[in-house]
């Protein structure tokens, strides 16, 4: 009767710890949407679009940006042109986007403008606060502002969405400031 009870409780334990793996593979299955981003096109700015995708890397668990390996259709194409930076996404995580000379020209911190474009493709539009801790406040905040990272609320707002995969319209968005 003990012996049985004894085995009892070890099928129980067994039991518990396979559902408790289940719901972890369960868990890891459902995270993290990876988006190929192609650098090459960028010029001089390869680097700073690199920092881009880390920053977001860095504060975010529901997508990834990883450079494209070869031989594989990017979701992203950065390029580099004498305008101002601007995106055009396509749907959620798709699009292109440029690294403008005329906003480096006026002095804007590089990666705070490649961090603001990835945004974009994140399915984050522009808001003009004028306050240097929202990213996407792009060229709103002072020239001086160096925070090249989204705040906790533009993090959260992109993990939800590539949580529940928000449908995102197509769309260009302009660094220019004063519009
Ligand atoms: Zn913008």
């Amino acid at each position: 009767m003990a012996l049985r009870r004894r085995l009892s409780t070890l099928v129980l334990i067994a039991a518990a710890l396979v559902g408790v793996q289940l719901a972890t593979a369960g868990v890891a299955q459902a995270a993290v949407r990876v988006l190929y981003y192609d650098a090459s096109q960028s010029q001089e700015f390869v680097s700073v679009v690199r920092q881009g995708a880390a920053n977001w890397n860095s504060r975010v668990t529901n997508v990834r940006l990883e450079p494209v390996p070869a031989g594989r259709t990017p979701n992203i194409r950065v390029y580099a042109d004498n305008g101002w930076p601007r995106t055009y996404t396509t749907s959620l995580g798709n699009g292109y986007w440029y690294m403008g000379r005329q906003a480096v020209n006026q002095g804007y911190y590089q990666p705070r403008i490649s961090t603001h474009e990835f945004g974009h493709i994140l399915g984050l539009p522009d808001r003009r606060t004028g306050l240097c801790a929202d990213l996407m406040s792009g060229s709103s905040a002072p020239v001086s502002c160096t925070n090249a990272f989204p705040n906790s609320t533009e993090a959260a707002t992109v993990n939800n969405r590539f949580r529940s995969l928000t449908t995102v319209p197509a769309r260009e968005f302009v660094w220019q400031p004063g519009v």
